[in-house]
């Protein structure tokens, strides 16, 4: 099978498991597991924050920053399509209390004006306007990512407004190699960043919250009372600090896939709209000669997995585990339908 589903889906390879066997463990609730406390320290360094915490996903670090940042009654404001909004099972509002302000925005960016225009007047009948969550790279925009300097004018108007500003960098790694950008930049601009180390990095778990030491320390008793604090997590740390070691710049490779996908894609009857691909999502419009379901049915025949994202809209993720044999069968597919 050629399974396009999700970055997510990767086994760890031969090395990144002797990783695993060796680490050196002990129980993280006592602050005694040396491999966790490497990685926290390693990935805090890398974008020059304070601190971070292991977590077991993205879900959990995500939804522990909006707790640190709000209260009852507070408002965040994100795109409509945000992860931490449409993916999280509603947890904005069942662990923080707070509600949201929807913007629009292109491939799910917003910008700056946006975020000034959504801000609540100070009135006791609208929320209060509390926090700003970017998404980078945006999934449901295709794995797009942002121009730094929009971010940095969006921190102005953060700065300015009293907004907490928050990252969900799922896939930040992606953005950094394919824009070229320094993770420190982001750790500078960020009050709370969220990364993953079980997409196309290639972990089997794991994300980190990254930022200050306070931060942190409460961030502590937020996973806590979620029930995520961990005893030996080193077996597993130890896969997310091979992954920052050895994974980054290889994600070059799945963008390169992708592209050559889309490129493919570009040529064929049954493809109406490709959106634009900077990463390793592929987002694509069929054309009324197949529904979602027939689609993706055709593909299984073939051999390949895919998700339908949206009416009449299929998505590839390319990562770690589709190897260049399996690109050479899935344009020869591609063809045939
Ligand atoms: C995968 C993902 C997350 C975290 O998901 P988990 O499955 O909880 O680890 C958060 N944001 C985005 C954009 C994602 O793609």
């Amino acid at each position: 099978m050629i399974d396009l589903r999700s970055d997510t889906l990767t086994k760890p390879t031969p090395e990144m498991h002797a990783a695993m066997m060796a680490a050196e463990v002990g129980d993280d609730m006592f602050g005694e597991d040396p491999t966790v406390a490497a990685l926290e320290k390693k990935a805090a360094n890398m974008f020059g924050m304070e601190a971070a915490l292991y977590c077991a996903s993205g879900t959990m670090t995500n939804q522990i920053g909006i707790r640190l940042h709000t209260t009852l009654q507070d408002e965040v404001i994100c795109h409509k399509y945000s992860h931490i909004y449409l993916y999280e099972s509603g947890g904005i509002m069942s662990n923080s209390g707070v509600s949201v302000r929807l913007l629009e925005g292109d491939q799910g960016r917003i910008t700056a004006k946006d975020v000034k225009a959504a801000i609540q007047p100070d009135d006791i009948h609208s929320p209060v306007s509390r926090m700003v969550s970017l998404e980078n790279t945006m999934n449901k925009g295709g794995g797009s990512c942002y121009d730094f300097n929009e971010i940095l004018a969006i921190k102005k108007v953060c700065t300015e407004n009293g907004l907490a500003f928050h990252l969900d960098g799922a896939r930040l790694f992606n953005a950094l190699v394919a824009k070229n950008q320094k993770a420190e930049d982001y750790g500078r601009t960020f009050d709370t960043i969220s990364i993953c180390l079980s997409k196309g990095l290639g972990a089997p778990v794991g994300s980190l919250l990254l930022g200050s030491a306070d931060k942190i320390k409460r961030a502590k008793r937020v996973r806590k009372v979620m029930g995520g604090a961990w005893r030996q997590a080193g077996y597993i740390a130890a896969a997310g600090l091979y992954a920052l070691e050895n994974n980054i710049d290889r994600l070059a490779e799945d963008h390169k896939n992708a592209q050559i996908i889309a490129d493919t894609l570009q040529g064929l009857d049954y493809v109406e709209e490709i959106y634009p691909c900077e990463t390793n999502i592929l987002i694509f419009r069929i054309s009324e000669r197949y529904t979602n379901e027939s689609f993706l049915a055709k593909l299984k025949e073939h051999g390949v997995l895919a998700f339908g994202f949206g009416p009449q809209l299929i998505r590839f993720v390319t990562h770690y585990d589709f190897t260049p044999d399996h690109l050479t069968d899935l344009l020869q597919i591609l063809k045939k339908l």
